[in-house]
């Protein structure tokens, strides 16, 4: 199975060809602040991942990266440096087949919306959820 996507601009396109995770939301800061929400993220073995264009990445942490366009500002990727990389979900291009299945950092949530969906919550990180194949 192969899937496309990219940024807004269309400078920054991947193509993927290996299953995708299903999709995480994570309500930490960091996410919050970087894409203006909380984040929505599936994830795919490095190797089975081709990336075109500039991909712009900042240090967000010891322990990770965010990949975004310099052109378009899209959040484009997170890389914890595991065998995986994350991939905002909204820059797959449709329909992804994919469906979301549960939350992350839940404890550090933006105060100005509710979680109102029965999916797994965890307060932090969640191992099991996070590294789930679909
Ligand atoms: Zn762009
Ligand atoms: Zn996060």
């Amino acid at each position: 199975m192969s899937k496309s996507g990219g940024c807004l601009c269309g400078a920054v396109t991947y193509r993927v060809n290996g299953p995708l995770r299903p999709v995480i939301a994570c309500h930490c800061a960091q996410c919050r602040k970087s894409s203006g929400h909380h984040v929505a993220a599936t994830s795919v073995a490095r190797s089975d991942i081709g990336i075109s264009g500039d991909v712009t990445w900042y240090q967000s942490s010891d322990t990770a990266r965010r990949g975004f366009c310099s052109a378009c500002g899209s959040n484009l990727f997170w890389d914890g440096a595991g065998a995986n990389l994350s991939i905002f979900a909204g820059t797959l291009d449709g329909p992804t087949g994919l469906t979301m299945a549960g939350h992350i950092y839940c404890a550090d949530k933006g105060d100005y919306y509710e979680i109102v969906d029965d999916l797994p919550k965890a307060d932090g990180y969640d191992p099991d959820l996070t590294t789930m194949v679909q």
